[in-house]
């Protein structure tokens, strides 16, 4: 597939990344992942007291996910760990075969894990099983490697990437005061980056025709905004940073419940580690000792 990618784009994915073989999958360099340490570490510096830290594993128990309606709205994205299963002969069977190659993949079936597709969904279930959310809300600091089986691979379009979050859980007012407060951080936080943007309204990738009024409705909501960055241009800048609320959508599900005893409202404030690491070289160079001081101070780690 061809894609028109801004050549310093180009430049700075040669530099930074090495190919693995598949699609949007790589290798880091050091110079990368001292950026992504870098950025970590602010993200950090802007943890609210009180905030419960957890790190997932990159794999989600599937009923949950399934439970939490990702199936339904992202079916096309979510990617699931299949392996040789049943006694020694049946898996000996499937690795005898004259064409081994294709015989093994057919021969796998699901496990009850899928590959997590973003940072938050593992925490909703995990607090509902601690009972009432206190007043005043709940919030938590999350993160782990995210899959997603992504159509195009054009850089900074990722299968696997990092994503980091910060998400409260709470009654309606406290949800949205969390997340206008994180929108309103976004000047600040570009301003040390150095970096050009734009927030915006936005929506999610939902699957099909039905999908697409869903992405409509919410769009009129607001119930997503995005930090975009003019990675490959200005005219479509890159979403490096997401706001959403959920409404009562996980509170429903996971039966969340706030201390006065009514269904919990979540949002979350969603950190694309790699693709803000990604702006930051393409904008400022390769050469890190060349950015900008202010940038080079505020993700020295
Ligand atoms: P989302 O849940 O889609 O709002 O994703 C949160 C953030 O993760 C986005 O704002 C991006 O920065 C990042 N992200 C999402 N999908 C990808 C991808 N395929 N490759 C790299 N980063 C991604
Ligand atoms: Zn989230």
């Amino acid at each position: 597939m061809n894609y028109v990618v801004n050549e310093q784009l180009e430049t700075v994915s040669h530099t930074l990344f090495r190919s693995l073989g598949s699609g949007g999958v790589y290798a880091r360099t050091a110079l990368f992942e001292q950026v992504v340490e870098g950025l970590s570490s602010l993200i950090s510096r802007y943890r609210e007291p009180g905030t419960e830290v957890l790190r997932f594993p990159p794999v989600i128990n599937r009923a949950q996910v399934e439970k939490s309606g990702y199936l339904h709205s992202f079916p096309h994205l979510l990617g699931c760990v299949s392996c040789l299963q049943g006694s020694e002969s049946d898996i000996r069977a499937a690795l005898e075969g004259h064409n081994v190659d294709q015989e093994w993949v057919t021969a796998l079936s699901a496990t009850d894990l899928v590959l997590a597709p973003a940072a938050c969904y593992p925490l909703y279930p995990l607090v509902a099983s601690r009972g009432q959310i206190p007043r005043g809300g709940a919030k938590f600091d999350v993160a782990c490697d995210c899959f997603r089986h992504e159509n195009s691979h054009e850089i900074g379009r990722f299968q696997s990437f990092r994503m980091r979050e910060y998400v409260c859980i709470g009654a309606p007012d406290e949800v949205l005061k969390f997340r206008s407060e994180w929108l309103g951080r976004v000047d600040e936080l570009a301003n040390v980056l150095g970096i050009p943007y734009r927030t915006a309204a936005a929506s999610d990738p939902f699957f099909g025709r039905a999908g697409k009024m869903m992405a409509v409705s919410q769009v009129e909501q607001e119930l997503k905004f995005e930090l975009l960055i003019p990675l490959r241009s200005q005219e479509s800048p890159t979403a490096c940073m997401s706001f959403n609320y959920h409404r009562d959508h996980f509170g429903i599900i996971w039966q969340l419940r706030t201390e006065a005893g009514e269904v919990a409202h979540t949002a979350c404030v969603a950190f694309g580690i790699d693709r803000l690491a990604l702006a930051l070289f393409t904008l400022h160079g390769v050469d890190f000792e060349r950015w900008p001081r202010h940038v080079r101070d505020a993700i020295a780690v």
